[in-house]
Protein backbone atom coordinates (compact mmCIF):
# COMPACT_ATOMS: atom_id res chain seq x y z
CA UNK A 1 0.00 0.00 0.00
CA UNK A 2 1.14 3.27 -0.56
CA UNK A 3 1.92 5.95 2.02
CA UNK A 4 0.32 8.35 0.48
CA UNK A 5 -2.51 7.18 -1.62
CA UNK A 6 -2.41 9.80 -4.46
CA UNK A 7 -5.99 11.76 -6.18
CA UNK A 8 -5.99 9.21 -9.23
CA UNK A 9 -5.17 6.22 -7.70
CA UNK A 10 -7.06 3.84 -6.43
CA UNK A 11 -6.25 3.16 -2.65
CA UNK A 12 -6.33 -0.48 -1.30
CA UNK A 13 -9.35 -1.30 0.72
CA UNK A 14 -9.49 -1.38 4.27
CA UNK A 15 -7.33 -3.52 6.18
CA UNK A 16 -9.18 -2.75 9.73
CA UNK A 17 -13.14 -2.98 10.64
CA UNK A 18 -13.72 -1.80 14.17
CA UNK A 19 -17.62 -2.57 14.90
CA UNK A 20 -18.57 -0.35 17.54
CA UNK A 21 -21.33 -2.15 18.52
CA UNK A 22 -23.20 0.04 21.19
CA UNK A 23 -22.83 3.24 23.16
CA UNK A 24 -24.32 1.47 25.89
CA UNK A 25 -22.10 0.42 28.49
CA UNK A 26 -22.30 -0.04 32.80
CA UNK A 27 -18.94 2.51 33.27
CA UNK A 28 -19.00 5.94 33.26
CA UNK A 29 -15.11 6.34 32.82
CA UNK A 30 -14.20 10.13 32.87
CA UNK A 31 -11.47 9.69 29.65
CA UNK A 32 -14.52 7.47 27.72
CA UNK A 33 -13.78 8.12 23.62
CA UNK A 34 -17.68 8.25 22.96
CA UNK A 35 -19.34 11.22 22.04
CA UNK A 36 -20.61 13.40 24.63
CA UNK A 37 -23.74 13.44 23.21
CA UNK A 38 -24.16 9.76 22.71
CA UNK A 39 -27.37 9.22 24.14
CA UNK A 40 -28.89 11.28 21.44
CA UNK A 41 -28.13 8.48 18.98
CA UNK A 42 -29.51 5.31 20.28
CA UNK A 43 -30.15 3.66 17.32
CA UNK A 44 -28.02 -0.25 16.76
CA UNK A 45 -27.63 -2.00 13.81
CA UNK A 46 -29.39 -5.72 13.69
CA UNK A 47 -27.25 -8.44 13.59
CA UNK A 48 -28.41 -9.26 9.78
CA UNK A 49 -26.97 -5.87 8.86
CA UNK A 50 -23.82 -6.24 11.13
CA UNK A 51 -22.78 -9.54 9.27
CA UNK A 52 -23.85 -7.71 5.59
CA UNK A 53 -21.21 -4.72 6.46
CA UNK A 54 -18.39 -7.66 8.15
CA UNK A 55 -19.44 -9.47 4.66
CA UNK A 56 -18.33 -6.70 2.68
CA UNK A 57 -15.49 -5.83 4.34
CA UNK A 58 -13.83 -8.45 3.84
CA UNK A 59 -14.74 -8.68 0.35
CA UNK A 60 -12.63 -5.95 0.34
CA UNK A 61 -9.55 -7.09 1.75
CA UNK A 62 -9.94 -6.13 5.63
CA UNK A 63 -8.18 -8.80 7.74
CA UNK A 64 -8.74 -7.45 11.67
CA UNK A 65 -12.23 -7.06 13.28
CA UNK A 66 -12.65 -5.64 16.12
CA UNK A 67 -15.55 -5.22 18.41
CA UNK A 68 -15.90 -2.53 20.82
CA UNK A 69 -18.19 -0.08 21.84
CA UNK A 70 -19.40 1.55 24.56
CA UNK A 71 -19.38 -2.15 26.05
CA UNK A 72 -19.94 -4.95 23.64
CA UNK A 73 -20.87 -7.65 25.90
CA UNK A 74 -24.24 -6.02 25.85
CA UNK A 75 -25.22 -7.45 22.42
CA UNK A 76 -26.47 -10.68 23.04
CA UNK A 77 -25.60 -11.52 19.68
CA UNK A 78 -22.11 -10.75 20.12
CA UNK A 79 -20.92 -14.24 20.37
CA UNK A 80 -23.18 -15.19 16.81
CA UNK A 81 -20.84 -12.07 15.05
CA UNK A 82 -17.82 -13.22 16.39
CA UNK A 83 -18.44 -16.92 14.82
CA UNK A 84 -19.15 -14.86 11.91
CA UNK A 85 -16.48 -13.03 11.73
CA UNK A 86 -14.15 -15.77 12.54
CA UNK A 87 -16.09 -18.05 9.26
CA UNK A 88 -15.22 -15.39 6.98
CA UNK A 89 -11.44 -15.42 8.31
CA UNK A 90 -10.85 -12.17 10.24
CA UNK A 91 -8.43 -12.08 13.15
CA UNK A 92 -11.19 -10.80 16.16
CA UNK A 93 -10.63 -9.17 18.40
CA UNK A 94 -12.66 -8.11 21.53
CA UNK A 95 -12.19 -4.83 23.17
CA UNK A 96 -13.83 -4.44 26.71
CA UNK A 97 -14.32 -3.36 30.05
CA UNK A 98 -14.96 -7.03 30.78
CA UNK A 99 -18.15 -6.27 32.77
CA UNK A 100 -20.43 -9.01 32.17
CA UNK A 101 -18.03 -11.67 30.54
CA UNK A 102 -19.40 -14.39 32.79
CA UNK A 103 -17.80 -18.00 32.26
CA UNK A 104 -20.30 -19.69 30.54
CA UNK A 105 -19.73 -16.30 27.98
CA UNK A 106 -15.86 -16.64 28.24
CA UNK A 107 -16.44 -20.76 26.76
CA UNK A 108 -19.05 -19.74 24.18
CA UNK A 109 -16.70 -16.86 22.43
CA UNK A 110 -13.87 -19.30 22.74
CA UNK A 111 -16.13 -21.67 20.81
CA UNK A 112 -16.99 -18.69 18.45
CA UNK A 113 -13.24 -18.87 17.35
CA UNK A 114 -12.68 -15.52 19.37
CA UNK A 115 -8.75 -14.75 18.74
CA UNK A 116 -8.13 -11.76 21.02
CA UNK A 117 -9.44 -10.26 24.30
CA UNK A 118 -8.49 -6.96 25.93
CA UNK A 119 -9.61 -5.88 29.45
CA UNK A 120 -9.16 -2.75 30.41
CA UNK A 121 -8.77 -1.34 34.47
CA UNK A 122 -9.22 2.32 35.37
CA UNK A 123 -6.26 1.79 37.90
CA UNK A 124 -4.91 -0.45 39.98
CA UNK A 125 -6.69 -0.31 43.79
CA UNK A 126 -10.21 -0.36 43.87
CA UNK A 127 -10.67 3.11 45.69
CA UNK A 128 -8.70 4.72 42.33
CA UNK A 129 -10.65 1.93 39.33
CA UNK A 130 -13.95 3.00 41.00
CA UNK A 131 -13.73 6.49 41.48
CA UNK A 132 -12.74 6.65 37.71
CA UNK A 133 -15.55 5.13 36.43
CA UNK A 134 -17.64 5.82 39.09
CA UNK A 135 -18.50 2.11 39.62
CA UNK A 136 -18.16 -0.77 42.20
CA UNK A 137 -16.28 -2.92 39.31
CA UNK A 138 -12.59 -3.57 40.26
CA UNK A 139 -13.61 -6.76 42.10
CA UNK A 140 -14.99 -8.19 39.12
CA UNK A 141 -12.40 -7.30 37.12
CA UNK A 142 -10.09 -8.91 38.73
CA UNK A 143 -12.48 -12.05 38.58
CA UNK A 144 -12.67 -11.62 35.05
CA UNK A 145 -8.91 -11.08 34.16
CA UNK A 146 -8.37 -14.37 35.86
CA UNK A 147 -10.92 -16.14 34.43
CA UNK A 148 -9.46 -14.81 31.00
CA UNK A 149 -6.13 -15.98 31.83
CA UNK A 150 -7.45 -19.61 33.11
CA UNK A 151 -9.56 -19.54 29.61
CA UNK A 152 -6.16 -19.62 27.88
CA UNK A 153 -6.10 -16.65 25.98
CA UNK A 154 -2.86 -14.21 26.17
CA UNK A 155 -4.21 -11.39 28.46
CA UNK A 156 -4.35 -8.12 27.30
CA UNK A 157 -4.84 -5.50 29.66
CA UNK A 158 -5.66 -2.25 28.85
CA UNK A 159 -4.92 0.93 31.38
CA UNK A 160 -5.77 4.84 30.58
CA UNK A 161 -3.00 6.84 31.50
CA UNK A 162 -3.70 10.69 33.03
CA UNK A 163 -3.06 12.93 35.80
CA UNK A 164 -5.11 10.89 38.18
CA UNK A 165 -3.27 7.67 37.73
CA UNK A 166 0.10 8.27 36.31
CA UNK A 167 1.65 8.21 39.91
CA UNK A 168 0.11 4.92 39.96
CA UNK A 169 2.40 3.29 37.13
CA UNK A 170 4.37 0.93 39.72
CA UNK A 171 1.18 -0.70 41.42
CA UNK A 172 -0.33 -1.13 37.76
CA UNK A 173 2.23 -2.49 36.35
CA UNK A 174 2.35 -5.16 39.98
CA UNK A 175 -0.89 -5.56 39.02
CA UNK A 176 -0.43 -6.92 35.42
CA UNK A 177 2.55 -8.98 36.84
CA UNK A 178 0.04 -10.56 39.48
CA UNK A 179 -2.35 -11.47 37.09
CA UNK A 180 0.12 -12.88 34.88
CA UNK A 181 -0.61 -10.50 31.59
CA UNK A 182 1.34 -10.93 28.51
CA UNK A 183 0.65 -7.88 27.28
CA UNK A 184 0.06 -4.43 29.15
CA UNK A 185 -0.91 -1.24 27.11
CA UNK A 186 -0.37 1.43 29.24
CA UNK A 187 -2.49 3.99 26.73
CA UNK A 188 -1.78 7.87 27.36
CA UNK A 189 -5.41 9.45 27.11
CA UNK A 190 -6.38 10.88 23.62
CA UNK A 191 -8.31 14.31 24.24
CA UNK A 192 -11.11 13.08 22.30
CA UNK A 193 -14.73 12.90 23.50
CA UNK A 194 -15.20 13.04 27.21
CA UNK A 195 -11.23 13.46 27.50
CA UNK A 196 -11.68 16.26 25.61
CA UNK A 197 -14.43 17.88 27.88
CA UNK A 198 -12.12 16.58 31.17
CA UNK A 199 -8.93 17.66 29.67
CA UNK A 200 -8.33 19.98 32.95
CA UNK A 201 -8.46 17.10 35.44
CA UNK A 202 -6.76 14.90 32.60
CA UNK A 203 -3.77 16.64 31.51
CA UNK A 204 -0.52 15.21 33.46
CA UNK A 205 2.71 17.21 34.72
CA UNK A 206 5.87 16.89 32.46
CA UNK A 207 7.27 15.64 35.94
CA UNK A 208 4.59 13.23 35.83
CA UNK A 209 5.18 12.02 32.76
CA UNK A 210 9.17 11.84 33.09
CA UNK A 211 8.80 9.42 36.06
CA UNK A 212 6.27 7.09 34.74
CA UNK A 213 8.68 6.79 31.34
CA UNK A 214 11.47 6.22 33.69
CA UNK A 215 9.54 3.66 35.60
CA UNK A 216 8.53 1.81 32.49
CA UNK A 217 12.04 1.53 31.23
CA UNK A 218 13.06 -0.09 34.71
CA UNK A 219 10.43 -2.58 34.67
CA UNK A 220 10.68 -3.58 30.98
CA UNK A 221 14.28 -4.42 32.07
CA UNK A 222 13.22 -6.53 34.84
CA UNK A 223 10.70 -8.18 33.44
CA UNK A 224 12.42 -8.85 30.15
CA UNK A 225 10.64 -10.82 27.36
CA UNK A 226 7.59 -12.31 29.65
CA UNK A 227 5.74 -9.24 29.25
CA UNK A 228 5.44 -6.21 26.60
CA UNK A 229 4.91 -3.01 27.81
CA UNK A 230 3.48 -0.66 25.65
CA UNK A 231 3.78 3.50 26.59
CA UNK A 232 3.33 5.67 24.23
CA UNK A 233 3.47 9.85 25.24
CA UNK A 234 0.45 11.87 24.70
CA UNK A 235 0.26 13.75 22.11
CA UNK A 236 -0.08 17.02 23.52
CA UNK A 237 3.52 16.47 24.96
CA UNK A 238 5.33 15.79 21.76
CA UNK A 239 6.38 18.09 18.77
CA UNK A 240 4.99 16.48 15.89
CA UNK A 241 2.17 14.65 15.43
CA UNK A 242 1.37 10.79 15.06
CA UNK A 243 0.87 9.72 11.76
CA UNK A 244 -3.24 9.30 12.96
CA UNK A 245 -5.08 5.89 11.72
CA UNK A 246 -2.04 5.66 9.57
CA UNK A 247 -3.90 8.14 7.33
CA UNK A 248 -7.11 9.28 6.88
CA UNK A 249 -9.44 6.46 4.86
CA UNK A 250 -6.10 4.65 4.21
CA UNK A 251 -6.48 1.23 6.31
CA UNK A 252 -9.04 2.24 8.78
CA UNK A 253 -12.71 1.85 8.41
CA UNK A 254 -15.39 2.48 11.84
CA UNK A 255 -19.17 2.10 12.20
CA UNK A 256 -20.99 3.08 14.46
CA UNK A 257 -23.41 1.53 16.81
CA UNK A 258 -26.09 3.09 13.96
CA UNK A 259 -24.29 2.00 11.27
CA UNK A 260 -22.63 5.32 10.38
CA UNK A 261 -19.16 5.21 8.63
CA UNK A 262 -15.83 6.52 10.07
CA UNK A 263 -12.45 7.01 9.06
CA UNK A 264 -11.68 6.77 13.00
CA UNK A 265 -13.89 6.62 15.93
CA UNK A 266 -14.01 10.10 16.69
CA UNK A 267 -14.88 11.93 13.21
CA UNK A 268 -18.39 11.92 13.74
CA UNK A 269 -18.25 15.81 16.00
CA UNK A 270 -16.59 17.37 12.43
CA UNK A 271 -19.50 19.64 10.71
CA UNK A 272 -19.76 19.91 7.42
CA UNK A 273 -19.75 15.95 6.81
CA UNK A 274 -22.64 13.70 6.01
CA UNK A 275 -20.91 10.50 7.30
CA UNK A 276 -22.22 7.56 4.84
CA UNK A 277 -24.21 4.68 6.53
CA UNK A 278 -23.88 1.02 5.91
CA UNK A 279 -27.95 0.61 5.81
CA UNK A 280 -27.98 2.92 2.90
CA UNK A 281 -24.91 2.34 0.80
CA UNK A 282 -22.37 -0.48 0.24
CA UNK A 283 -18.89 -0.88 1.91
CA UNK A 284 -17.34 -0.44 -1.71
CA UNK A 285 -19.35 3.10 -2.26
CA UNK A 286 -17.97 4.40 1.06
CA UNK A 287 -14.69 3.03 0.85
CA UNK A 288 -14.20 4.93 -2.30
CA UNK A 289 -16.61 7.21 -3.11
CA UNK A 290 -17.70 8.54 0.02
CA UNK A 291 -17.19 12.44 1.02
CA UNK A 292 -15.97 11.29 4.04
CA UNK A 293 -14.24 8.94 3.24
CA UNK A 294 -12.19 10.57 0.41
CA UNK A 295 -12.32 14.41 1.74
CA UNK A 296 -8.89 14.14 3.23
CA UNK A 297 -7.02 10.84 1.59
CA UNK A 298 -4.14 11.48 0.37
CA UNK A 299 -2.32 15.04 0.23
CA UNK A 300 -4.34 17.16 -2.49
CA UNK A 301 -6.44 18.87 0.98
CA UNK A 302 -3.62 20.20 2.32
CA UNK A 303 -3.03 23.42 3.15
CA UNK A 304 0.43 24.97 4.47
CA UNK A 305 2.63 24.22 6.56
CA UNK A 306 1.39 20.68 5.96
CA UNK A 307 1.36 20.80 1.63
CA UNK A 308 4.77 22.29 1.44
CA UNK A 309 6.30 19.83 4.72
CA UNK A 310 8.96 17.39 3.90
CA UNK A 311 7.47 15.14 6.25
CA UNK A 312 3.59 15.16 5.33
CA UNK A 313 4.06 11.73 3.88
CA UNK A 314 4.99 10.45 7.32
CA UNK A 315 2.05 11.60 9.26
CA UNK A 316 -0.46 12.80 6.80
CA UNK A 317 -0.82 16.07 8.74
CA UNK A 318 -1.84 14.79 12.21
CA UNK A 319 -5.31 14.36 13.34
CA UNK A 320 -8.21 15.56 11.76
CA UNK A 321 -10.19 15.86 14.69
CA UNK A 322 -7.59 17.11 16.99
CA UNK A 323 -7.34 19.72 14.20
CA UNK A 324 -10.95 20.55 14.35
CA UNK A 325 -11.26 20.81 18.54
CA UNK A 326 -8.14 22.84 18.89
CA UNK A 327 -8.67 25.47 16.17
CA UNK A 328 -12.00 25.10 14.86
CA UNK A 329 -10.56 24.11 11.34
CA UNK A 330 -10.60 19.94 10.38
CA UNK A 331 -7.86 21.30 7.29
CA UNK A 332 -5.38 22.68 9.54
CA UNK A 333 -2.16 20.85 10.64
CA UNK A 334 -2.50 18.86 13.81
CA UNK A 335 -1.98 21.68 16.33
CA UNK A 336 0.39 19.31 18.26
CA UNK A 337 2.95 20.01 15.14
CA UNK A 338 5.45 22.71 16.38
CA UNK A 339 4.77 24.51 12.98
CA UNK A 340 0.88 24.71 13.31
CA UNK A 341 -0.14 28.48 13.89
CA UNK A 342 -2.16 26.92 16.88
CA UNK A 343 0.53 24.93 18.35
CA UNK A 344 0.46 27.57 21.30
CA UNK A 345 -2.83 26.09 22.39
CA UNK A 346 -1.51 23.41 22.95
CA UNK A 347 1.51 24.26 24.80
CA UNK A 348 -0.84 26.59 27.00
CA UNK A 349 -3.16 23.22 27.90
CA UNK A 350 -0.21 22.04 28.98
CA UNK A 351 1.12 24.33 31.15
CA UNK A 352 -2.01 25.22 32.87
CA UNK A 353 -2.01 21.93 33.82
CA UNK A 354 1.27 22.22 35.80
CA UNK A 355 0.11 24.89 37.72
CA UNK A 356 -3.22 23.11 39.10
CA UNK A 357 -3.82 21.83 42.54
CA UNK A 358 -3.77 18.28 43.71
CA UNK A 359 -5.14 16.27 41.20
CA UNK A 360 -7.37 13.90 43.65
CA UNK A 361 -9.83 17.35 44.22
CA UNK A 362 -11.15 16.83 40.05
CA UNK A 363 -12.99 13.57 41.84
CA UNK A 364 -14.88 15.30 44.58
CA UNK A 365 -17.27 16.40 42.55
CA UNK A 366 -19.24 13.72 40.91
CA UNK A 367 -22.66 14.02 40.49
CA UNK A 368 -24.71 15.58 37.74
CA UNK A 369 -26.15 18.28 40.23
CA UNK A 370 -22.32 18.89 41.94
CA UNK A 371 -21.10 19.51 38.45
CA UNK A 372 -23.79 21.95 37.62
CA UNK A 373 -22.56 23.84 40.67
CA UNK A 374 -18.84 23.48 40.08
CA UNK A 375 -19.35 25.19 36.81
CA UNK A 376 -20.61 28.05 37.93
CA UNK A 377 -18.09 28.36 41.09
CA UNK A 378 -15.13 27.45 39.90
CA UNK A 379 -14.76 24.84 41.40
CA UNK A 380 -12.57 21.83 39.66
CA UNK A 381 -14.84 18.98 38.29
CA UNK A 382 -14.93 16.21 36.49
CA UNK A 383 -18.30 14.97 33.80
CA UNK A 384 -18.49 11.08 33.99
CA UNK A 385 -19.77 10.00 31.06
CA UNK A 386 -23.57 9.05 32.06
CA UNK A 387 -26.49 9.08 30.28
CA UNK A 388 -27.73 12.49 32.38
CA UNK A 389 -24.79 14.17 31.55
CA UNK A 390 -24.97 13.21 27.72
CA UNK A 391 -28.06 14.81 27.15
CA UNK A 392 -27.01 17.93 29.22
CA UNK A 393 -23.75 18.32 26.81
CA UNK A 394 -26.16 17.62 24.20
CA UNK A 395 -27.80 20.82 25.11
CA UNK A 396 -25.80 22.72 25.40
CA UNK A 397 -24.05 22.13 21.94
CA UNK A 398 -21.24 20.53 23.27
S1 LIG B 1 -14.12 4.06 28.15
FE1 LIG B 1 -15.27 3.33 29.94
S2 LIG B 1 -17.32 4.26 29.73
FE2 LIG B 1 -16.30 4.42 27.71
S3 LIG B 1 -16.95 2.61 26.62
FE3 LIG B 1 -15.01 2.10 27.61
S4 LIG B 1 -15.57 1.16 29.59
FE4 LIG B 1 -17.38 2.23 28.79
S1 LIG C 1 3.49 20.74 9.04
FE1 LIG C 1 1.92 19.18 8.70
S2 LIG C 1 2.96 17.54 7.58
FE2 LIG C 1 4.57 18.85 8.47
S3 LIG C 1 5.10 17.89 10.41
FE3 LIG C 1 3.49 19.42 10.84
S4 LIG C 1 1.54 18.30 10.71
FE4 LIG C 1 3.12 17.01 9.74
Amino acid sequence: MSATNQPNTRPTGPLWLLAELTYRCPLHCVFCYNPVDYKTNTHELSTAEWKETMKQARALGAVQLGFSGGEPLLREDLEELVAYGHELGYYTNLITSGIGLKPARLDALKAAGLDHIQVSFQDATQAANDALSDTKTFAKKLEIATAVKAAGWPMVLNVVLHRLNLDHIDSIIELAVKLGVEYLELANTQYYGWAFKNKAALIPTHEQLKHAEARVAAWREKLGNSMKLLFVVPDYFEKNPKPCMSGWGNVFLSISPDGTALPCQAARMLPGFEFPNVKTSTVEHIWYESDGFTRYRGDAWMKDPCRTCPDKAKDYGGCRCQAYLITGDATQADPVCHKSPAHEKVIAFVDAAQRRDNPDDYLKVQKPEQQALANTAEVPVVWYRSDHNSLHLSKQGS
